[in-house]
């Protein structure tokens, strides 16, 4: 049995077939670039990789073809015997707190939480809208980006804004990368040997988008990102943290829309703002080469990433574990070691050598005699996805 897990994006949809217990990869594939004029797909199964180019109208387009790869070689997707599908979505509001079996009122209230997300929750749904006439014989989960947060503490999830406006437009902290900073939080246990609920850790999710969270015993007490992924940590393109006042100044003095706004945080900001390079690997290529505006940003990354560890140390109280994952926090180990150095009164250190191994999968880079430890965990969003979504499944 195999669960297809789906994350429909605005102009792409990416999917995986995961056999659920292993983990294993049957096939993946990537539909880009939907409704323009010249669409592509990848796609890799045990038949091998195959790409096409050709224009993909919209999103029904674009499943259907995904799902005819599966049938170059013979076989269909049907006979990989597809027990569940798994949506990643990207908001699910004050409203879901768990992965849940869609039917047409989930579909009604995900709908209703587009405001909140007007860029992802609607391809998100049309995802799950195409998906589910495609294959109308199986149950489909929708897997919630903030479910995991739900648990946190009203102090933690207030703005101190006017309450009643907050109230009437759903201003909160909601936070997202859920799936991840949950999946990783059991990793970690697991890895560890330890029962969840001994474990208080910080986890460090850095990839293009880039969050922390602060995870009590299993139960999320505090996360970077807010009522939209913008805040917090310093990101690919995206500003996290500023000061609110800095708007207002733009707006007044720069006279910029709040278009021009939201294209600046969300597309021109964090390293590209900073140095013209928003992917991590450059922007070490060009600190290595003295580049100055490079290792500024660099170093406004690395700053903000410790004043989260400390706020999240102080905020657990007792701290035993701070992990590492996604793209530049399994990866890069200049990060990691800069993001902790000097924090020996803290019971941190970083093992430099163990730090430097390129090793896959979970492993301990904190020094034997450091009092916190430090891993690495990868993270696998599709296969909590699938997780999820077969444990419901085997319930329906
Ligand atoms: P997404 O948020 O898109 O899922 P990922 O978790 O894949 O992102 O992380 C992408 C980021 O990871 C990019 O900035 C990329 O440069 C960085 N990255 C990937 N591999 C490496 C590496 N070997 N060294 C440093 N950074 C890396």
């Amino acid at each position: 049995m195999a669960v297809l897990v789906i994350n429909s994006g605005s102009s792409s949809i990416k999917y995986q077939l995961v056999e659920p217990e292993t983990g294993d990869v049957l096939a993946s594939g990537l539909v880009e670039r939907i409704g323009e004029a010249e669409g592509r797909i990848t796609h890799s199964d045990r038949a091998g990789e195959s790409e096409s180019t050709e224009p993909i109208a919209d999103h029904r387009a674009g499943l259907q073809l995904a799902f005819d790869m599966f049938s170059r070689d013979g076989a269909s997707l049907a006979e990989f015997g597809v027990s569940a599908v798994g949506h990643r979505v990207v908001h699910g509001g004050k409203v879901f707190s768990r992965p849940t079996l869609v039917t047409d009122d989930v579909i009604t209230e995900v709908g209703k939480l587009s405001s909140l997300a007007p860029l992802h929750n609607p391809p998100n749904l049309l995802g799950i809208e195409v998906a589910r006439a495609l294959l109308p014989d199986v149950p489909h989960v929708a897997v919630f980006d903030t479910a995991f947060f739900r648990t946190l503490p009203r102090a933690a999830n207030t703005y101190a804004i006017d309450a009643k406006l907050a109230e009437e437009h759903g201003v909160q902290r909601y936070g997202f990368h859920g799936t991840s900073h949950h999946y990783v939080s059991e990793q970690v246990a697991e890895f560890l040997g330890r029962p969840l609920s001994d474990v208080n850790q910080i986890i460090l999710h850095l990839g293009n988008g880039a969050s922390a969270s602060a995870v009590q015993g299993g139960v999320a007490i505090d996360t970077s990102m807010g009522l939209t992924p913008l805040e917090g940590l310093v990101m690919g393109t995206r500003s996290g943290d500023i000061d609110p006042g800095i708007l207002l100044h733009l707006r007044r003095s720069a006279g910029m829309t709040v278009d021009d706004l939201d294209e600046l945080l969300n597309r021109r900001s964090g390293l590209r703002g900073l140095c013209g390079v928003n992917d991590f690997r450059e922007l070490s290529e060009l600190v290595s080469a003295g580049d100055q505006h490079a290792t500024l940003a660099y170093e406004v990354y690395v700053h903000r990433l410790r004043k989260y560890v400390g706020a999240y140390m102080v905020a657990l109280g007792r701290l035993d574990v701070i992990t590492f994952t996604a793209g530049v926090g399994e990866n890069a180990p200049h990060v990691r070691a800069d993001a902790l150095a000097d924090l020996e009164e803290f019971g941190i250190v970083v093992d430099p050598e163990t730090n430097q191994r390129r090793d896959k999968g979970a492993r301990i880079i904190s020094a034997p005699d450091s009092k916190v430890t430090v891993l690495v965990v990868p993270t696998n969003e599709e296969l909590a996805i699938a997780r999820a979504a077969a444990t419901l499944a085997n319930d329906v």
